[in-house]
């Protein structure tokens, strides 16, 4: 009888989509597909790989380049702590690896950035290492197939699953059957409406048996969205604007952007806030104003205006950071704001 590591490795001989990355065996490559892979599509990620591999294609020369320019080449990726960590990870390996990217889980798990997934993915698409990589496609499709009602987001489950997935594995070929598996479900096995008709699984699988595929995976917690209101201060003095870098500790950490007040006020009693004054001054006239569409990201959710704000002179707090206008595109900044700059 064919084991279900058979089955997916036949499965993805067959239907395996064909993406750059599969292509190399270089661990760097690899690690850079698969973090810029995190939280983004295929269609979306594949641009960038093309982008990080041609700019940086070792890990030396991403080791060497400066923080701003790692970020300006991520600009419209989101969770910006990947790009970060991936430039410090690359540090990383020069200087404890001898700029050799590590081969064993343990080493590969100790770089900036790297968890259990991505270490698992490296060591087995790169060395063919038996490790088996869990990720949210690979829950899914074990949760059904097993038909499993432990909540996939606790410790208990994390372990139980991890477990079943080494179990799962198949020896003979792990890189070809840790794709395959993703690959199944992201495809075949979706979240909803999974292509049971067609499936090689559908035999062996439980929760099909049961009538519970709807409700599988199982999650305990709903995670809470916090809602939060941006006023952006898009200040322009002559030729110069003023851009912000962000700092540590929020969202969009080492990003450019408009000084922005964070406040459920609304004008004009925006306009006599300590910060809104620090900013632009007693001397100032409204240009403008645009209310952005909602932004949303994993757990926030961003209502924004940007003010177009002219004055005769920056404050010395703005001053600080004026920028020329016509560069105002070179610095990284977020997506929400990208797409009001090319809105103008
Ligand atoms: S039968 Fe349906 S639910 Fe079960 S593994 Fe196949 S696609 Fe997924």
């Amino acid at each position: 009888m064919h084991t279900v590591a058979d089955i997916l490795t036949d499965w993805y001989d067959r239907n395996g989509r064909s993406l750059p990355w599969r292509e190399t065996r270089d661990p760097y490559r690899i690690w850079l597909s698969e973090v810029i892979l995190q939280q983004t599509r295929v269609a979306q990620g594949w641009n960038y790989y093309l982008r990080f591999t041609e700019r940086f294609p070792d890990v030396a020369s991403l080791a060497a380049a400066d923080e701003d320019t790692v970020l300006k080449l991520w600009q419209g990726l989101g969770y910006y702590s990947r790009a970060r960590n991936l430039h410090a990870a690359a540090r990383q390996v020069m200087t404890e690896f001898g700029g050799h990217f590590p081969d064993t889980f343990e080493a590969v798990r100790s770089l900036r950035g790297v968890g259990d997934y991505t270490a698992a993915a490296i060591c087995s698409l790169a060395y063919d290492r038996p490790c088996a990589v869990v990720d949210g496609n690979v829950y899914r499709v074990l949760a059904r197939l097993y038909d499993i009602a432990e909540p996939i987001d606790t410790g208990a489950g994390r372990k139980l699953f991890a477990a079943l997935a080494q179990e799962t594995l198949g020896k003979a070929r792990p890189s070809t059957y840790n794709q395959a598996i993703m690959d199944f479900g992201a495809t075949l096995c979706t979240p909803t409406q999974p292509r049971c008709d067609v499936c090689p699984l559908a035999e062996q699988c439980a929760a099909r048996a049961a009538g519970t595929i709807a409700e599988r995976p199982v999650k305990k917690s709903v995670a809470k969205i916090r809602n939060r209101r941006f006023h952006y201060l898009h200040i322009v003095c002559g030729d110069r604007t003023v851009l912000h870098r962000r700092g540590a500790g929020d969202i969009w950490q080492g990003l450019y952007e408009f000084p922005l007040v964070e406040s459920e006020l609304d004008a004009p009693e925006l306009y006599a806030t300590e910060e809104f004054c620090s900013w632009v001054g007693n001397d100032w006239k409204l240009l403008g104003k645009v209310d952005l569409p909602k932004h949303q990201l994993s757990h926030q959710l961003i209502f924004a205006t940007v003010y177009r704000i002219e004055v005769p002179a920056f404050t010395p707090e703005a001053a600080a950071c004026a920028v020329p206008i016509a560069e105002v595109g070179d610095y990284a900044v977020s997506r929400l704001l990208e797409r009001y700059l090319l809105s103008k």
